[in-house]
């Protein structure tokens, strides 16, 4: 019988994160006053050890021992030959996907949670503050705060908290504690909820809420983290691609097209940039990050300089984005609803490297209950976006009878979901488009922004 599953042993785990900054330039993050931050300028908010791994240029970077016995909980994740979509679709391409489901909380994110969490403990902190939209993050921090000892406290975006109360049930189990944001807790909040005081919420909202709750701890023992977007997280992430890599080349494949959705960037970048590196070395792949039509930062959202929250606490990144203060329409997918994209990932689009695609909501999930169907797994809201892309790169390769292969991440399981599923069956859910007049208001936020260089790598 064929492999379905391709697994590898815990010895075969990558020892080592592979660093994009290495082979990448890149515009330097800015603070208020136009210049350039220095690490220091970090220093409230972040954990040196953290800050010095954000700023490294060092290709190869080690995982530290503690960490890789965590991530072996559930890791190497297996790589599966959709074998049952493949038929479904009545396809010549070969479809692989990385299962990321199968760590506890369900996501790829506690593969930088685990190490964030293990680098604030080597640091002596004692307590940390983060943000969650769908509710992944949180749990995911919650539970690698867990396995070192570390006090966690999250504010949740307040359509998600509404929408799924597990997530916060599951952030309890592992000793989190969950707030709904905007709360009146932090400045930013209240300003927020003075703003309108029936807001969703938003994740760039919950970000400052986060960064205010860190930086004011008199204790000095409480640092901020975040989920994506910063190089360290994608850093963190390529353990998935690494992985990806060793599995295909055991089984004598090599991707044509990858593809991952993306909301900050990081599942996507996780699996895509190892690969990215072989790319800038000549190899011919495709590589696709996937968003939301109703958040279209890559596909719609200019290249810019501008802030990763809503209250600008943090410098100004250079990347697309929709606008700090985006409020994006609450559509069933927490994880995407993010109004910029992570610098490393917004390069590459620049460069040409890889590009960007969008799907609505519809049809996100007519592709994740037809994936559901044939490969029997209940897809992540965010990992239906990816899922539509790869249906329609299947079907593309049946028209043009093409045996292409097609790797993808499996960011997440959609088991704590299933309120967006009902409303999907009654006919409930519709297509949130964003009105060009609606992205012309909210890009005005970043006029006044320096603009950052169109930089070539190669
Ligand atoms: C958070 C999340 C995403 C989006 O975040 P990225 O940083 O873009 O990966 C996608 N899928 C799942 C299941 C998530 O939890």
């Amino acid at each position: 019988m064929k492999a379905r599953k391709i697994f590898l042993t815990d010895d075969e785990i990558p020892r080592q994160w592979y660093n994009i900054l290495a082979d990448i330039k890149m515009n330097p993050p800015l603070g208020p006053d136009g210049n350039p931050i220095s690490p220091d300028d970090l220093a409230p908010v972040f954990p040196m050890n953290i800050i010095e791994q954000e700023v490294s240029d060092q290709r190869w970077i080690d995982i530290p021992e503690p960490v890789l016995d965590v991530l072996t909980l559930w890791r190497p994740a297996p790589l599966v030959r959709a074998r049952s979509l493949e038929k479904a679709l009545n396809t010549p391409a070969k479809i692989y996907y990385k299962n990321e489901s199968l760590s506890p909380p369900g996501s790829h994110k506690p593969n930088t949670a685990v190490p964030q969490a293990y680098y604030n403990k080597e640091f002596g902190i004692e307590r940390i503050t983060t943000e969650t939209g769908a509710g992944q993050w949180g749990s995911a921090l919650s539970f690698a705060c867990c396995q070192f000892g570390i006090e966690c406290n999250v504010y949740m975006v307040r359509v998600s908290f509404d929408q799924k109360p597990y997530r916060k049930s599951m952030m309890e189990a592992w000793g989190g504690r969950c707030m709904a944001s905007p709360s009146n807790q932090t400045e930013a909040g209240r300003a927020a909820l003075e703003r309108d005081p029936n807001t969703p919420g938003s994740l760039g909202i919950a970000i400052s809420e986060a960064i205010e709750a860190a930086v004011n701890d008199s204790t000095g023992k409480t640092r901020y983290s975040l989920g994506s977007v910063l190089n360290h997280v994608m850093l963190h992430q390529t353990i998935i691609g690494l992985e990806a890599k060793k599995q295909m080349d055991m089984i004598g494949q090599y991707p044509d097209v990858i593809i991952g959705c993306a909301g900050g960037g990081s599942n996507f970048a996780g699996l895509a940039f190892p690969f990215v590196q072989d790319k800038i070395n000549g190899k011919q792949i495709e590589i696709y990050p996937v968003e939301p039509a109703a958040c279209p930062t890559l596909t719609k959202g200019p290249f810019v300089y501008d802030h990763g929250d809503t209250a600008k606490y943090t410098p100004l990144l250079p990347m697309h984005s929709l606008g700090h203060a985006f409020v994006p329409p609450p559509f069933h997918a927490g994880g995407l609803r993010y109004h910029g994209m992570a610098p490393t990932v917004s390069q590459l689009v620049v460069e040409g490297l890889i590009e960007p695609k969008s799907v609505t909501q519809l049809d996100a999930y007519k592709a994740g209950v037809l994936v559901a169907r044939s490969e029997g797994l209940i897809p992540a809201p965010e990992t239906t976006h990816a899922l539509a892309c790869v249906v329609d790169e299947a079907i593309k390769a049946r028209e043009e009878g093409k045996e292409k292969v097609i790797l993808f991440t499996w960011s997440g399981h959609g088991l704590l979901d299933f309120g967006a599923y009902d409303k999907y069956f009654s006919g409930q859910l519709q297509n949130d488009v964003l009105p060009d007049e609606e992205l012309a208001k909210s890009e005005k936020v970043f006029e006044n922004h320096p603009k950052p260089q169109k930089l070539k790598s190669r």
